[in-house]
């Protein structure tokens, strides 16, 4: 029997998942394994707390440029992203904020950035115009949330109180723009708080990517692991999705890696082995190979990371034309677990 069609034996045959408290047995679940693409777009926002972004500035000009080839890939072969977009990202230079920013340590650096550099930067700091280039993509992409001035939950001046008001500033700028932010992902994926998520209408956000790295003894043995798995043509991890609360994590599967520093020792053929492989085993068993990146990631070698990006695409496609695998935004994948009249909670 060829692998094709023992996958198709096993996509034929019914599952069930068990998802922490909550079984799913909908036909959506068992009929096929579901691609999620999320992409934190944040421009410079995300470089602050580095203490500059300054050393970026060649990415953050081809950004917009990998932002447009992104869209006609997810196009041409039927790619639904998942863009969680910085709040102040979204607003255009000299908008005015819907309230007081929350973290006024972390927006006057910001401002002490901009003012140093600047107004011949405005367009790092500003791209209103990038989420009408997302919305204007001929496949449903969604817009979701990376918090108002790109705040990581942890450090100083983050509490839940805080985190409320920054998601408050995202969902008053977003309602400017008829945007309904349902997804949302953690700067630096500190997750904290999840009820302040549902709370604020947010029903999925990304989860911490499981990893055999954890399991390594040490923090020097964990750390080398984690480098150590970046080189092998592995699979990541199909990962699925849980209700916690009234709120779904979708965990992260695999981070697209840039291609700078010691990643650029990475060959692009791993990147795109491991997510290969992570497609077919979703497409397989079921499940969610959930890939992440950042646009401006993609700019430290735009041709060579969108090459590699539309192989695994080219996969992707013969998967799905296969019926074996679907491309899902991260609230869909909520949908499916929340609002699935199949869903029943478990005694
Ligand atoms: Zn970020």
């Amino acid at each position: 029997m060829t692998d094709q069609a023992q996958a198709e034996r096993r996509y034929l045959k019914p599952t069930e998942l068990r998802i922490s408290s909550v079984t799913i047995t909908s036909e959506e679940t068992r009929s096929h394994g579901s691609f999620v693409f999320s992409l934190d777009t944040e421009l410079a926002w995300g470089s602050v707390h580095r203490g500059g972004y300054a050393n970026h500035d060649s990415e953050f000009e081809r950004t917009r440029y990998v932002i447009d080839r992104l869209l006609e890939m997810f196009e041409q072969y039927g790619v639904k992203g998942t863009w969680a977009v910085v709040g102040k990202l979204m607003m255009d230079e000299g908008e005015q904020d819907p309230g007081v920013p929350v973290d006024a340590g972390h927006v006057a650096e910001t401002e002490r950035q901009i003012n140093w550099r600047g107004p011949s930067d405005a367009h790092f700091w500003h791209g209103s115009d990038i989420v009408e280039r997302i919305r204007a993509c001929a496949v449903p992409q969604e817009i979701g949330c990376h918090n108002y001035t790109h705040m990581i939950m942890g450090q100083p001046n983050s509490d839940a109180e805080k985190f409320d008001a920054e998601l408050k500033l995202c969902k008053a700028v977003a309602d400017r723009r008829d945007i309904d932010l349902k997804s949302f992902v953690y700067p630096r994926n500190a997750v904290a708080h999840t009820d302040v998520l549902s709370r604020n209408g947010i029903t999925s956000y990304r989860g911490v990517a499981p990893s055999w790295t954890w399991r390594m003894p040490g923090t020097l043995g964990k750390r080398v692991a984690r480098l150590a798995d970046h080189f092998l043509p592995v699979s990541a991890p199909v990962v699925k999705p849980s209700l916690e609360g009234d709120v779904v994590n979708v965990p992260a599967s695999y981070s697209y890696l840039h291609r700078s520093g010691w990643a650029r020792y990475v060959p692009i053929a791993v990147r795109v082995q491991k997510s290969i492989r992570s497609l077919r085993k979703a497409s397989s068993r079921g499940g969610i190979f959930h890939l992440w990146t950042h646009p401006f990631n993609i700019a430290s070698d735009p041709e060579g990371l969108l090459g590699g990006l539309e192989r695994i695409f080219q996969e992707y496609r013969r998967l799905e034309e296969s019926g074996l695998v679907k491309s899902a935004t991260m609230s869909e994948i909520a949908d499916s677990l929340i609002g699935g009249e199949s869903v029943s909670r478990a005694s």
